[in-house]
């Protein structure tokens, strides 16, 4: 069964009065996820959508995914996942973040399946689940280097020889360092997973995040779990990124405005001109997760990269001045023709011009924070085409 899903959905503040506006592709990442789904073979590829889809709303995003294939599902909190079965409700849906045992009532009533990742969790589980008849599926977790959820190799190696009435549906395990191609802990998580793998025969199992289905190591595993490459985001550092861009963010211009060589412009007076500049005022700052680290000068939490971030409009680049504030941030635009862009007029943040990922580096993070830091003000547009396929 498919969705018939609309051409273009708005949400978010009336286009009229919105300060910003995201314009999500639909298409572009469907594409990108059989793009995944064609690497990660044989295995089959699952979707990550936590934090509500990387930003762009799992409402939207899960059921384009689901006409194209996509039949499991990874969400950090139980709450995400209902709203995942909101929309799916037979997409398989795991937990990332584990479980307390006063969730158990809603993973009996919700169909979603635990990622269980500690001894006490397991026990937890095990004591809700005595007096059941079915017992409840769940996976575990494994920690292979990263240090954060997960059995040890050698506790999951215990466990499997216990467990074997009530064995977990999925094995997985997380990298630490897939985006680095020539990191040697690639190399150990790969192969401490191939030998656990052996413990849990007739177990699927789960390794490769978005960098992980790029990388050389890639294989020997039933299901990989891709999110940020999904969404347009790099999978590898340092190499062409072979994703579609999916969003793109904009800003109105507010107010064009001369300031004379030798003033200061901005909080702080960061900003010094050093000749007469033509500065565009924008409706677009960090409450709309328009980082402050990409501030034109004047971060001193971003010391190893000077110049901040940039603008496109005109068919230029047109850099950051001075700091960004909460709802305002300037570009100079002396380097355009007077009268070229005028107040209304929309400069793109990231998109098609500048990447995410460039837009990221210049305030000193990365592709993800920038799409879950995205918030709440902006008219949002989502573009699909892809009924037919
Ligand atoms: C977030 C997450 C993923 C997805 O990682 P990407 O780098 O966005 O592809 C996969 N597995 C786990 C356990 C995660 O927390």
């Amino acid at each position: 069964m498919t969705t018939k899903i609309p051409h273009v959905t708005t949400t978010g503040t009336d286009p009229r009065i919105a300060g910003a506006r995201l314009t999500i592709d639909l298409d572009a990442l469907v594409a990108n996820w059989l793009l995944l789904a064609e690497k990660s073979k044989p295995a089959r590829a699952a979707a990550v959508v936590k934090a509500d889809a990387y930003g762009l709303g799992i409402v939207h995003v899960v059921p384009v995914l689901w006409n194209v294939g996509c039949r499991t599902f990874f969400v950090a909190l139980a709450e995400e996942g209902l709203r995942v079965k909101a929309v799916a409700p037979d997409a398989q849906v795991f937990v990332l973040n584990g479980f307390f045992a006063e969730a158990f009532p809603v993973y009996e009533q919700s169909n979603l399946i635990p990622v269980l990742g500690s001894l006490p969790e397991l026990a937890r589980w095990k004591e809700l689940n005595t007096g059941r008849t079915e017992k409840l599926p769940y996976a575990l977790h494994v920690d292979t280097g990263m240090n954060r959820l997960g059995l040890t190799v050698s506790e999951a190696i215990r466990f499997a020889g216990e467990s074997a009435d009530n064995g977990p549906v999925l094995l997985i395990t997380h990298l630490a360092t897939a985006d680095e191609q020539s990191h040697e802990l690639n190399q150990r998580q790969f192969e401490s997973f191939q030998k656990l793998r052996a413990n849990f025969s007739g177990i699927e199992s789960s390794i490769a995040n978005s960098p992980g289905i790029f990388h050389s190591l890639n294989s020997g595993y039933e299901l990989s779990r891709p999110g940020v490459a999904m969404y347009g985001g790099e999978p590898l550092s340092g190499v062409a990124n072979p994703m579609r861009p999916v969003v793109t963010s904009e800003a109105r211009i507010v107010q064009i405005r001369m300031g004379l060589k030798g003033e200061t412009a901005g909080y702080g007076a960061t900003a010094r001109l050093d000749r007469d500049t033509r500065i565009a005022i924008c409706s677009i700052g960090y409450a709309d997760g328009y980082l402050r680290s990409a501030s034109g000068s004047g971060v001193p939490l971003r010391q190893t990269l000077n110049n901040g971030g940039c603008g496109f409009i005109a068919g230029k680049r047109v850099p950051i001045i001075g700091r960004v504030t909460m709802d305002l941030t300037s570009f100079d635009i002396s380097d355009l023709e007077e009268g070229e862009v005028k107040p209304g007029d929309y400069i793109e943040l990231f998109g098609r011009n500048i990447s995410l990922d460039d837009a990221a580096r210049a305030a000193g993070t990365i592709g993800y924070e920038l799409l879950t830091s995205l918030g709440n003000r902006y008219h949002r547009r989502y573009l699909y085409s892809g009924n037919e396929i």
